[in-house]
This record gives structure tokens, C-alpha cells and sequence, in this order.
């Protein structure tokens, strides 16, 4: 049951005067009345800037433009907005126009590893695929920035084809994360082809969409679209929920009918200055996420997209966060805490230290209360040598089922079988001399 509040039907009636109940719901009407001004955004809301905030807001805006659905800005309380976390992923900030010297457009390097079109494979055994440049909402803090405000436009059949094919053709790719834009900003019959080419292909096992619909417009989780997604299982979905106030009746709505569908849900949130860098928000949010049947993925330290300085925290806060998390809440309820490495290193896991030292046969670990324990290793653990085959060996993995193995990185340095003892630099002196 959506609650129409009185602000609802305040906003709705500003947008459209004849507007109704069904059409708030209605996720065209909401995308079709998205408030994508600042004088619109000043009616609506009853806040009102100066004049020289106004004009720095437009050139904010000129450069990252805005949209915002009239769902998500009914959640915005005016009274004190500057300090609202509804507002500040929705609504522009000057501070986006500064530069630093360390951000970059494309900081993780989606172009650079991308083969052809809207496929980018950085890792071993999936692609991220990007479907769709439409969002419901334009997000303040978008990692994609750079992509902000390029057309709406929804590649056609041909251009997705070429994601598709290079799917097809890559056997390795096991797994599909469809992003974007926003994939269910589709229509359900697009959808459908989508998922129907993908799931035709038979390597790929599992099928991902990362979505912030249920946030920012969840009236888009349908029946219809739910049926959709049924047809294809395997497939997750991966929300974006960054602050508890965004767990609305009409979000947890949404999140019902897509886990009543089968779908297992996971939801990545950016850790944002002034949002929710704060230990008791963060496990406010993933105690209401665990009880909406969304287990807690990733927690991401803000990337270095231009113009996001002013949502960045320093890497403790997230180091704080997760120490007041691991121990002191259920583990399924604890996201893991990435930094997506500049340049393309893909995510790299952070956490507090809890290994403290180690002997030939003992471990010092300490736990979240600060207790200090020590575990004692096996004295006569028989290590398995491993020359990758796995036919000879007595752990009874049928060869069929063992994977075709090749040592990654310090994967490699670990390995029996493989040679390598050194990772080496490409670009120190030293070897460049041996080169020479
Ligand atoms: C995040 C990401 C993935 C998926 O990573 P997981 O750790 O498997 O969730 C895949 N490809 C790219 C390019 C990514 O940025």
C-alpha cells in the first residue's frame, strides 16, 4: 500500500492538476514528470535559493544536469534540506563544477577495457554489459558521470547484438551484469529479448542487473516485469540503497515482489559525506535491508569521478563503519567494503586488521571486543601438492566439474605448479636497464 500523503498529492497536483492515485504509481507518469529545473524544483518543494546560489546552480546544473522523479523528491523534507540525504543525492551542489587534479572522467577505465560497445571485461569470468543510458534519476554522486546528461537514448537490437555476439564468442564469461543507465528503464518486452539472447547462450550461468529503481522510482517493479525476469533464472539483482529513509512503504514494496519472484537481492551502497558516513546509519540500513530480504553487497568507497570531492570521506570512516558492523551484527547483514582501484584494478576489499601476529604454529587474532586470542595451527597437516590435475588427486572434484586453471597474479606466486616467484613492475628503472 503506497501511503498518498498530503506532500504526495501536493506535488503530483504541481505537475499536473488532473493527476491521480493510479497515475503516482504509474512509473511512465512519474518518468514523464520528472523535475529537471531549478525553478520547478523551487515551486515544488517551497525551498528557495538567492540569487547567486541560483546562478551557481545553474552552471552546476548546464554541466551535470538534473532529474529527479516526483517520487523521490517527495521524500526530500524541506525544513532542514541542507542536511537531508534525499537532497543531496538528488539535488546539485557547486562543489560538482571543482576539479581535483586526482579525479578523472573515467576512473575505472570502463572505455579503455571495453572491447566493443557497452561490454567492459575487466575480469576473468564476467562482463559488465551496458544496456541502457536512461536512469530514473540522475544521481549526484554517479560514478559514470561522465555519462550524465549524454541523450536519453536506448541502444537498438544492432548495437546490443555486438554486446551479445561478444558474449557468445567469449566461453569464459560465466557470469552477466547488465547496468548501464538504469536496464530497467527498458520496456518488459525489451527486457525480455535482452535476457532471452543472453540466457540462449549456454556458458553463461548466472545473469545480474544492477538497478536503482526500487529506490528512486520503485512503482517500476511490476507484476508484468516480474514475470519477465522469472522466465530467465538464475538472475540477481543488485540494488542501490544508500540511506534508511529510502526504505519506504513503496520501496519495500518493490523489494517484496522481486524476492517473491525468486530473485536473490544484494544492494551496493556508495559511502557519501554528509549521507550516511556515519557508523548507526550505515547499520540502521542494513538491518532494514536484511529484513526486506536484501543481503548487503558492497560498500564503496566514492570513486574518483570528477566533481564528487565534495561526497568523498578519507578510508578510516569506512574502516570505522565496517569495525562497527563485523561482530557486533549478523554477518549476512555485513557488505564488504571496496575501494574500485583507479585505472581499472577492479574492487579491492578493505578491513580492519584482526590478524595481529603468527608463529610457526600459532595465530594471534583479536575480535571485535578487543579480545586478544590466539589459534593454534595443526601440527601434521599433510598439504595436497597441486599439479592441476585433478584426476590423480585423492579430494574427489570429477575432472569434468574442475575448471580450466591458469595461476592470476598472486594467485600464481602462491601456486605449486606455477613457475613464477615475482610480480615485477613494467615501469622501474631496473628492468627497463635489462631491456636496454
Ligand atoms: C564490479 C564489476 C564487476 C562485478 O564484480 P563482482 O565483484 O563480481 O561483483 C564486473 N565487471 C566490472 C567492470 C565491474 O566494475
Amino acid at each position: 500500500m503506497v501511503i498518498y500523503e498530503e506532500k504526495q498529492r501536493r506535488i503530483a497536483e504541481g505537475l499536473d492538476c488532473g493527476a491521480k492515485l493510479s497515475q503516482w504509481k504509474d512509473w511512465r507518469w512519474q518518468l514523464a514528470h520528472s523535475i529537471r529545473d531549478i525553478p520547478t524544483f523551487e515551486r515544488l518543494t517551497g525551498i528557495s535559493f538567492d540569487s547567486e546560489t541560483r546562478l551557481q546552480l545553474e552552471k552546476t546544473v548546464a554541466k551535470f544536469p538534473i532529474s529527479i522523479t516526483p517520487y523521490y523528491l517527495s521524500l526530500i523534507e524541506t525544513a532542514d534540506y541542507r542536511n537531508d540525504p534525499i537532497y543531496k543525492q538528488a539535488f546539485p551542489d557547486p562543489g560538482e563544477l571543482t576539479v581535483q587534479q586526482w579525479e578523472m572522467s573515467d576512473p575505472l577505465a570502463e572505455e579503455t577495457d571495453s572491447p566493443v560497445p557497452g561490454i567492459t571485461h575487466r575480469y576473468p569470468d564476467r562482463v559488465l554489459f551496458h544496456i541502457s543510458n536512461l536512469c530514473a534519476m540522475y544521481c549526484r554522486h554517479c560514478t559514470r558521470k561522465r555519462k550524465v546528461g549524454d541523450i536519453d537514448c536506448i541502444p537498438g537490437r544492432d548495437e546490443l547484438t555486438k554486446g551479445i555476439d561478444y558474449i557468445r564468442s567469449h566461453p569464459e564469461v560465466r557470469d552477466v551484469l547488465l547496468s548501464g543507465g538504469d536496464p530497467f528503464l527498458l520496456s518488459d518486452e525489451y527486457l525480455d529479448w535482452i535476457l532471452g539472447e543472453i540466457r540462449g547462450i549456454p556458458h553463461v550461468e548466472v545473469v545480474r542487473i544492477g538497478t536503482r529503481t526500487p529506490v528512486v522510482m520503485p512503482f517500476r517493479i511490476t507484476g508484468g516485469l516480474t514475470e519477465v525476469i522469472r522466465k530467465y533464472h538464475p538472475v540477481w539483482v543488485n540494488t542501490h540503497f544508500n540511506h534508511p529513509r529510502e526504505l519506504t512503504p513503496s520501496a519495500m514494496e518493490a523489494l517484496r515482489k522481486l524476492a517473491d519472484a525468486g530473485i536473490p537481492l544484494g544492494n551496493q551502497t556508495v559511502l557519501l559525506a554528509g549521507v550516511n558516513d556515519c557508523p548507526r546509519i550505515i547499520k540502521k540500513l542494513v538491518h532494514k535491508l536484511v529484513q526486506n530480504r536484501v543481503r548487503p553487497y558492497y560498500l564503496y568507497q566514492c570513486d574518483l569521478s570528477e566533481g564528487l570531492s565534495h561526497f568523498r570521506t578519507p578510508v578510516g570512516k569506512g574502516i570505522e563503519i565496517m569495525e562497527s558492523l563485523i561482530g557486533h551484527t549478523s554477518g549476512f547483514a555485513v557488505p564488504t567494503y571496496v575501494i574500485d582501484a583507479p585505472g581499472g584494478g577492479g574492487k579491492i576489499p578493505v578491513l580492519p586488521n584482526y590478524l595481529l601476529s603468527w608463529s610457526v604454529h600459532k595465530v594471534v587474532l583479536r575480535n571485535f571486543e578487543g579480545v586478544i586470542t590466539t589459534y593454534t595451527e595443526p601440527k601434521h597437516y599433510q598439504n595436497t601438492f597441486c599439479d592441476n590435475n585433478c584426476q590423480d588427486c585423492h579430494l574427489q572434484l570429477k575432472l569434468e566439474n574442475a575448471d580450466e586453471f591458469k595461476a592470476v597474479g598472486i594467485e600464481s606466486l602462491l601456486s605449486d605448479s606455477d613457475e613464477t616467484n615475482t610480480l615485477i613492475p613494467q615501469n622501474i628503472p631496473r628492468i627497463e636497464r635489462r631491456e636496454r
